[in-house]
């Protein structure tokens, strides 16, 4: 019914580059009025107003930041239609951010999307064998949301520290909470024990960064409260978004592997209680590079793995030698 009333004033034919440029920098400003005048009628429908419009140019911008310059641009022939690509250095994305605006065969605005410019951050530890006896940092079944070596698996890959990093949540039937999710307290995972995942000395402490509302992430204060192990193997664990106060070890503490360090939480740059690890070449993740954490003894989608990396969508759980021999 909406969308029969809508009198859609398409270009009829494929943008020319200095259209598509122009319609990029009413979404990098925010704004609606050539975006919504050249949408097609499918995305219309889809957001609903004009308002409706500009939040899905909100959520396209994200949090980049501001544009700060183009680095390339071009059209792109694609089946059923155009696609422009422009890829920008924004102020907070250090290696540049991709906006992606699809046409329909009649020029018609029919997709927005962003990415990161480079999905893979280089590395040269491709190859790395962990060389700490690392077992997975928690008790009980989590579900990896992120986790694996390539962008499409693992979000995290375009960040040089966040190379192989994985976010791991607690889901049981159709989600991670109960009730309305509104607070912490409604998510499995808020709360529950984390485990240093190998021997080694505690080299930094963050314990004071406040939990966040969910869904209201915290910018600027990344991993929030975090703990930092060094396993004596020039490999460094982190664990991060913990719950303030939670954070059990001190630096400069030797601890064993499995021995409680904090509980999970929601500081930092996160939407909802989760546990984000890494492993790193150096304590101090602002100069450190991702190395891949090969962990020992789980069970991954209830399949034993002596050693592995956890994979995107996988539920895995330690498993302790002494369940091995049962
Ligand atoms: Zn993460």
């Amino acid at each position: 019914m909406f969308a029969v009333t809508l009198i859609s004033v398409a270009l009829a034919q494929a943008p020319s580059l200095k259209e598509a440029r122009a319609l990029a920098e009413d979404v990098y400003a925010g704004r609606t009025t050539l975006a919504w005048r050249t949408s097609s009628p499918a995305l219309r429908a889809q957001v609903g107003t004009e308002s409706g419009l500009l939040g899905l140019i909100n959520a396209t911008r994200g949090s980049l930041g501001a544009e700060v310059r183009v680095i390339t641009e071009a059209m792109v022939e694609k089946s059923g239609g155009t696609l422009y690509r422009r890829v920008s250095a924004v102020t907070n994305w250090a290696r540049g951010m991709e906006l992606e605006l699809a046409f329909d065969a009649n020029g018609s605005l029919t997709a927005m999307v962003t990415r990161p410019a480079v999905k893979e951050a280089p590395t040269v530890s491709g190859l790395h064998k962990t060389q700490a006896e690392l077992r997975l940092p928690f008790d009980g079944a989590w579900f990896v949301l992120w986790g694996g070596r390539k962008y499409d698996d693992n979000r995290h890959t375009p960040v040089p520290d966040m190379r192989y990093a994985m976010d791991v949540f607690i889901v049981k039937g159709p989600g991670t909470f109960t009730g309305d999710g509104t607070k912490n307290e409604d998510y499995y995972a808020w709360g529950q024990p984390l485990l240093a995942p190998g021997d080694g000395v505690v080299v930094e402490v963050v314990n004071d960064s406040p939990d966040n509302v969910p869904n209201q992430p915290r910018p600027g204060v990344l991993y929030g409260n975090s703990v930092v192990i060094d396993h004596g193997t020039g490999e460094f664990s982190l664990l991060g978004h913990l719950q303030k106060g939670s954070v059990s070890v001190k630096v400069g503490q030797r601890i064993v592997a499995g021995q409680q360090v904090a509980r999970c939480g929601n500081s930092g740059m996160s939407t909802e209680p989760h546990v984000h690890y890494q492993l790193m070449d150096d304590a101090n993740w602002k100069r450190a590079h991702g190395l891949p954490a090969q962990f020992q003894n789980f069970l991954a989608n209830g399949r034993y793995v002596e050693r592995g990396e956890p994979m995107r969508s996988q539920v895995i759980s330690h498993r302790s030698i002494e369940a091995r021999r049962d």
